[in-house]
């Protein structure tokens, strides 16, 4: 079998799995970090416009050679920020309001921004808790130049992801009465999209079920 036949073949069960969950439109980003560009550009011959990755010089690499919307969704680094923003037109994973700061100067272009929320405050794969939110979306909603989208988050391992998704969406219903306008939401990877889907993900960011898998710790 092709690398193309491959992906063809991974990409037609994710995207028929959720049109059978979805009752709302879905945007599906395929996760193509660790692998190599000519598997974006595969992706892209087969209608992919969606594309995610954690590194900045990963992202940087591939969004120059394969068109589409790129999103960001790894830890922010400070000194990043200005190559990120280069090629990035979505961030999913802000959770700090000095990034913001940082972004404000250097992106060259607006952006969509989602605020990461940390489910169980420990914040060890990144994300806002809720006391923090507030006064992170107020900060990106002054913006005059990117826009606030909505929420991301990444449950903890140890939390079912049913239960993790029910109480994202209790979240984020909340935020939206103070914010309206951000009724996007960043939930579910490969593991556990339906299930994110089924709770109102607006996007998913799948990898391993479209590319296969890479190494554990990537
Ligand atoms: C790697 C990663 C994904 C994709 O993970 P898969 O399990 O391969 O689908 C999605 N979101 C974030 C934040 C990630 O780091």
């Amino acid at each position: 079998m092709s690398r193309k036949e491959e992906l063809s073949g991974n990409l037609e069960s994710v995207r028929s799995k959720i049109a059978k969950v979805a009752d709302h439109d879905v945007t599906l980003i395929a996760v193509t970090k660790t692998f190599p560009v000519s598997d974006a550009q595969i992706l892209h011959e087969l209608g992919v416009r969606d594309f995610g990755e954690n590194r900045d010089a990963e992202g940087a690499e591939k969004s120059a050679v394969v068109s589409g919307t790129w999103h960001f969704q790894g830890q922010i680094q400070s000194n990043k920020l200005k190559s990120i923003t280069s090629w990035a037109s979505v961030i999913h994973s802000l959770d700090d309001p000095r990034h913001f700061e940082i972004i404000e100067k250097v992106a060259p272009h607006p952006l969509q921004i989602f605020l990461q929320v940390s489910l169980d405050g420990a914040h060890h794969r990144g994300g806002a808790g809720l006391e923090e939110l507030h006064s992170l979306a107020a900060l990106v909603e002054s913006s005059p130049t990117h826009t606030l989208a909505g929420l991301m988050s990444v449950p903890p391992v140890e939390m079912d992801p049913d239960q993790g998704f029910a109480q994202l969406a209790v979240i984020h219903t909340e935020f939206m009465k103070l914010f309206p306008g951000a009724k996007s939401l960043s939930a579910g990877m490969s593991g556990d999209y339906e299930t994110a889907i089924s709770h109102g993900a607006t996007h998913v960011r799948v990898g391993s079920s479209i590319l296969g898998s890479r190494s554990p710790h990537l």
